[in-house]
């Protein structure tokens, strides 16, 4: 069972690490307009979005969920456009529009540069947008099929709905323990 609440918009990356005191930076990466921004349970985002962003640039936003008794923050970097060498993150979600093919080839060439920069790091592939079924343009077999080759999960979610995001936050929390726990980071 897990209750979630959101606790700060920030714009800046903390630097402690998850092994240390459970916090989790997650950087996304995707084509424009994918939903990123709406990838983190669209409706409570937007809300303050619009806030944080008129006040300064902002390209972090940070999270925090009740899971298995235990408060875990979870800071979202959405800023594709750095080295990806140069960015400090503990797990990369890879989001691509299921109604846009030509993001889900982006996805795929995105996957092996953050392999090239951070070859250990955990990747979960996202297929987005999964509200708009007439809009489909990647089926969930290709989709899967590529992940698997790639070995990285593969997730379905409509941020506009809120459908299975908590569940993939839930994995990205269960992934990088699993991760600690095979001294990875
Ligand atoms: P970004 O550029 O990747 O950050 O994309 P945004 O989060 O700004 O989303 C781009 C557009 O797609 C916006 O109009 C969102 O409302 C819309 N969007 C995002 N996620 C979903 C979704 O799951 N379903 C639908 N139907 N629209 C979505």
């Amino acid at each position: 069972a897990s209750e979630e609440s959101i606790v700060a918009g920030k714009s800046e990356i903390p630097s402690a690490d998850w092994a240390n005191n459970g916090l989790i930076r997650v950087l996304l990466l995707g084509e424009s307009g994918v939903g990123k921004n709406g990838s983190d349970l669209c409706h409570y985002w937007k809300q303050w979005q619009s806030y944080l962003c008129g006040l300064r640039k902002c390209y972090s936003y940070e999270k925090t969920i009740l899971m298995d008794d235990e408060d875990i923050t979870i800071t979202f970097i959405d800023d594709w456009k750095k080295d990806l060498s140069l960015l400090t993150f503990d797990i990369c979600l890879l989001i691509f529009s299921l109604t846009d093919r030509q993001s889900f080839h982006y996805a795929v060439e995105l996957r092996l540069r953050v392999r090239e920069a951070h070859p250990q790091c955990p990747i979960i592939l996202v297929g987005n947008k999964s509200d708009l079924v007439r809009s489909r343009e990647v089926t969930y077999e290709d989709a899967s099929a590529n992940a698997t080759l790639f070995q990285c999960q593969y997730f379905e979610t409509s941020a506009a709905l809120d459908h299975n995001t908590f569940q993939l936050l839930e994995e990205v929390v269960k992934r990088l323990r699993s991760t600690e726990r095979m001294g990875l980071i």
